[in-house]
């Protein structure tokens, strides 16, 4: 059975084009409940935490100096079918190749400041949102 969570970042690029808003509302329209959610600037070392199963590829370093370059928006969000409805919202990784109206057609700049994230499996919702998130900050 598909889970009901998954793990989103606002990314630096849009949060420092001011997106935050427009892109939380369109999570709301489709019909996410926001579990939890907070600002805050990673470090170095923490996005090469996040993003250790793309260590190695040649996108990897420069991820890592992107997504520590400035604040993020995390949320943890819950709606049957999380994590594809979420995936289906946000488009392909890709903007140049995302279906007009998702989250990264409309708010990405280029296939790496793509404006957002989204889990990949319900297991890596999972350790995404632990990553994040204590029991005392979801609600
Ligand atoms: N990325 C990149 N170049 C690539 C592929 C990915 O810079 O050729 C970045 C991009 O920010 C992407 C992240 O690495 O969102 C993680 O890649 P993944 O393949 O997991 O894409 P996603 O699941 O975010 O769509
Ligand atoms: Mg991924």
């Amino acid at each position: 059975m598909a889970g009901r969570i998954t793990l989103t970042m606002i990314k630096p690029d849009a949060v420092a084009k001011n997106y935050t808003g427009s892109i939380v509302k369109m999570i709301g329209d489709a019909g996410f409940r926001i579990a939890a959610m907070k600002l805050m600037h990673l470090t170095p070392v923490q996005a090469a935490r996040f993003y250790e199963v793309h260590k190695g590829k040649p996108f990897y370093e420069p991820l890592v100096a992107f997504m520590s370059s400035g604040p993020i928006v995390a949320a943890l969000l819950e709606k049957e079918n999380a994590i594809a409805d979420f995936r289906e919202l946000i488009g392909a990784t890709n903007p140049a190749n995302a279906a007009p109206g998702t989250v990264r057609a409309l708010f990405a700049t280029d296939v790496q400041r793509n404006a957002v994230h989204g889990s990949d499996s319900d297991e890596n919702a999972i350790i995404e949102s632990d990553f994040f998130f204590s029991g005392l900050e979801r609600y």
